[in-house]
């Protein structure tokens, strides 16, 4: 009966030690398993992270190279003079005012152009040539400092009063790194004629073409100072951004002519 019993006992011991190594192979898998997850997940982060890593600097390389583009094109760009050559569609007629310090300091913009600042000549009915005498006039009346680099007249006629490289007085803050156009209109609410209007969005989209500039560069003198000029465009902000569409439109369309020139 003890012997049965020992063997019994015996025999269940080892049943029990076969048990606890199941078990313990169980736990072994286990975890060999969660180890082998633990370094995939580990792996994938790294990856991650290192594909993240990559990526930004890979962008930040692509913003520099674009920066430093953009940067050469606009130091490449010729200063512009007189642009009667350079826009042979347009009526423009180069009448440069005598140099003086009320209206034509003779100083060099302190940059490339950096803006297009639009005006109206808030006289109304006056014409292109008009505008320009008074300019040229200043001179001797000495009354006050005025100009702009260009005026459109009520028949979209376009005088150049100031080279596209010199100051103009006319946009406040800005004169030494814009080129200013002065609008003319028929009435006192400042609106303009289709000859105007035309033909100064022609000329907008050739300068900016030509200095490669972004269409937030072109702006009112209203956005410089916050002056009511040009009226008709700080009144009716809707017809600004129409006139700025035009302009773009302008921009595309002609972009391939201007490359063609400078080829
Ligand atoms: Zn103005």
């Amino acid at each position: 009966m003890k012997q049965e019993y020992q063997r019994f006992y015996k025999s269940t011991n080892e049943i029990r030690k076969q048990q606890q190594e199941v078990r313990n192979a169980r736990r072994r898998k286990l975890r060999t398993k969660r180890l082998i997850a633990v370094g995939i997940v580990m792996i994938s982060l790294l990856l991650v992270l290192v594909g993240v890593v990559f990526a930004i600097s890979h962008f930040y390389h692509q913003m520099r190279e674009r920066e430093m583009a953009t940067t050469e094109e606009v130091i490449q760009v010729p200063p512009l003079v007189g642009v009667a050559d350079m826009f042979p569609d347009l009526p423009i007629s180069e009448q440069f005012l005598t140099v003086n310090p009320y209206s034509r300091p003779g100083l060099a913009l302190t940059d490339t152009p950096q803006y297009i600042v639009i005006h109206y000549t808030a006289n109304p009915g006056s014409s292109a040539q008009n505008n320009r005498d008074y300019f040229e006039n200043l001179k001797d009346t000495q009354e006050t400092y005025a100009s702009a680099q260009f005026v459109i007249g009520l028949d979209g006629e376009i005088i150049q009063c100031v080279p596209c490289n010199e100051m103009a007085y006319c946009s406040n803050s800005l004169n030494e790194v814009c080129i200013s156009i002065e609008m003319c209109h028929p009435d006192e609410w400042g609106n303009f004629k289709d000859a105007t209007y035309n033909n100064c969005v022609y000329l907008v989209a050739q300068l900016m073409n030509y200095y490669h500039m972004d269409m937030d560069q072109l702006i009112r003198h209203y956005d410089v100072t916050g002056k009511n000029c040009p009226r008709y465009f700080v009144e009716h902000e809707d017809r600004w951004e129409v006139f700025k569409g035009f302009v773009e439109e302008y921009r595309e369309r002609y972009q391939k002519d201007m490359e063609l020139d400078f080829e």
